[in-house]
């Protein structure tokens, strides 16, 4: 409840110098948490300071990808919470106020407002250059408040080349514009596989889909993501992809990076 007071009664502008990007998709598992935790990190090897936060309270996924997974954040006092670092990069997600993974959370919409305005008001973020959010899927309330209380955010879309996956992110496009935010690009994840026997590149979930909707938001794709058995494994120990020297999809990643930057 004491949440729930403090929801939308702060109005500050909040991070006016600092570059926020928000990722988002318009249907779960097409890989944007992957991506969002990939990127901070590439945006990190780049020389910036980073900041990342999971806005999927009930959803939240990062700590797992980031190896954080059962760091506590501590608060020094009532206002101030101290982000937990991981890999270089500051960081924040409901998983690290939970002493259990599996547990459900069954908060409404006033209970998440005031969450979401404690991750962003009283985290000690410091300076950023980048602020990265992985917003929770869809175009539920929770991705709408959080691009309507940083206005000056980015969005980019990830989706996987399927008509379906690609039309809903298409549909999460439309919203931004409609809260008039921009769009900072469309990453197409699982573009295709290359057998490990053959080499040859075989586009499992289809082709073209992307590039329309892409055209339809007057927007373009910064990078197509392979479907990488490794960046799953590496997401699951935590040590995301990116930070492996010479990998293939970690190349993309930082390509992606020096594309936004
Ligand atoms: P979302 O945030 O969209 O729900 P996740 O990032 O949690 O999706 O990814 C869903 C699953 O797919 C995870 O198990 C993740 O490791 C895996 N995954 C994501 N991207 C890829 C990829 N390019 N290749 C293989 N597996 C991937």
């Amino acid at each position: 409840q004491a949440l729930s007071k403090r929801f939308g009664q702060k109005r500050e502008v909040l991070f006016e110098n600092t570059h926020v990007i928000a990722v988002g998709s318009g249907k779960g598992g097409v890989g944007k948490s992957t991506i969002t935790a990939n990127l901070a990190l590439a945006l990190h090897k780049l020389g910036y300071k980073v900041g990342l936060i999971d806005t999927d309270i009930l959803g939240y996924s990062i700590p797992r990808l980031l190896g954080t997974k059962g760091k506590q954040a501590t608060a020094i006092d009532e206002h101030t919470i101290m982000p937990i670092e991981a890999h270089g990069i500051k960081t924040i997600s409901m998983g690290n106020f939970m002493s259990e993974e599996d547990v459900a959370l069954i908060w409404r919409g006033p209970i998440l407002g005031g969450i979401l305005e404690q991750f962003f008001s009283d985290v000690y973020w410091g300076d950023l250059d980048y602020l990265v959010l992985d917003l929770p899927p869809g175009t539920g309330d929770v991705p709408l408040s959080v691009l309507q209380r940083i206005p000056t955010s980015k969005l980019l879309l990830v989706t996987t080349p399927q008509s379906s996956a690609a039309h809903v992110a298409g549909r999460l496009g439309n919203m931004a514009e409609k809260v008039k935010v921009d769009i900072l690009g469309i990453i197409e994840n699982m573009s295709y596989f290359i057998c490990p026997n053959c080499s040859a590149k075989h586009y499992i979930f289809g082709q073209g889909e992307t590039e329309a909707i892409a055209k339809i938001l007057n927007t373009e794709i910064l990078g197509q993501i392979p479907l990488d058995i490794e960046i799953r494994q590496d997401s699951d120990n935590g040590v995301p992809t990116v930070l492996k020297e010479g990998d293939n999809s970690a190349k993309i990643y930082m390509d992606i990076a020096e594309r936004i930057t």
